[in-house]
């Protein structure tokens, strides 16, 4: 075979930077065409997938959400980022690390194991993004990251708050963000929630931007609001993918009606380019429930965007 002709950089590229021709259309399936592997040396960002949705309360799925992410990453891989303009991998060296290997037969190991897994990325200097599977994953990855960098902010995007009555050790993806703020894992003094459209009695310190908050009062407020609540430190960005309403991610395991647009999400996220994002993940990606892939590639262009805020960091220092 040729080793001239382009094509399935997701193992033959050299270089963790760059990128070669592609048929969109097919090819090894990585996020974005990155090399796959497990030497994570030199690697700014290890995405990797988190296939785990044993957490849920109603529709499971979530364990395809990886794959779904990365075959709906396709034609991201190919232009020069919009709106930014410039190609984040001229940049960026970012690894597609494949998935965290989670055994279901045995749910003890799985909080261990992802922590594990984040651990190792954070431990090589590089900036985990995570695919999920069903929002609990988050729990164990902030367990790694508030290890190495201690309580974080949590910029949480959702319809649920996730902080409903939490026992300290359930299975279950609506309350493990009580538990990070009872573990001291997050800081909630500086931490925000965007797009909640579900009632809880106590917002647990969180500040709550809900849905028809940013509805009324757009994009603007809404990231001058963001910005001040976090501040400069650390921030851990989590997106469910059930903040955007069930018309721009049907693909999902708990929609809720009246959510934010693709274009108002993509909007909010572009606007935080200066924050100091530690680690972001992209959950609840159902693909038995998407149609001609909206969801998918909603949260394709969601991480990508990150990767982007990311490259924009890099490129300042
Ligand atoms: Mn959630
Ligand atoms: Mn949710």
């Amino acid at each position: 075979m040729s080793d001239n002709d382009g094509g399935d950089q997701a193992f033959r590229k050299t270089d963790l930077l760059g990128r070669s021709a592609e048929m969109t259309y097919a090819g090894a399936l990585s996020f974005l065409r990155r090399r796959y592997g497990r030497d994570l040396t030199g690697a700014d960002v290890v995405v990797s997938g988190i296939p785990f949705d044993g957490a849920v309360t109603y529709r499971s799925g979530a364990r395809l959400g990886p794959r779904a992410i990365r075959a709906a990453s396709v034609q991201l891989a190919e232009l020069k980022a919009f709106p930014f303009g410039f190609d984040p991998f001229d940049t960026l060296a970012v690894i597609d690390a494949g998935d965290c290997f989670i055994d279901p037969h045995h749910p003890d190991t799985v909080v261990e194991a992802i922590s594990s897994h984040i651990a190792a990325i954070l431990t090589a200097n590089a900036i985990p993004l995570s695919f999920g599977g069903d929002h609990f994953v988050t729990y164990p990855i902030l367990r790694a990251v508030a290890d190495a960098h201690g309580p974080v902010a949590l910029l949480h995007f959702d319809a649920h708050s996730d902080t409903w009555d939490d026992d300290g050790g359930k299975f279950d993806h609506g309350s493990m963000f009580l538990r990070a703020k009872n573990e001291t894992l997050i800081d909630t003094d500086r931490s925000v929630q965007v797009g909640i459209r579900t009632h809880n009695d106590s917002d647990h310190g969180f500040k709550v931007l809900s849905a028809p908050w940013i509805h009324r009062h757009g994009i603007d407020a809404t990231l001058a609001a963001v910005k001040e609540r976090v501040g400069d430190g650390p921030v851990y960005l989590t997106f469910d993918i059930d903040c955007l309403d069930p018309a721009f991610a049907p693909g999902t395991g708990t929609p809720v009606v009246g959510g934010l647009t693709s274009a108002q999400a993509l909007e909010i996220l572009r606007g935080l380019d200066g924050l100091d994002i530690v680690g972001a993940d992209v959950v609840e990606v159902a693909p038995a429930y998407d149609v001609s892939e909206i969801t998918a590639i909603a949260a394709a262009t969601i991480a990508h965007d990150i990767l982007c805020l990311l490259a924009i960091r890099k490129r300042a220092r």
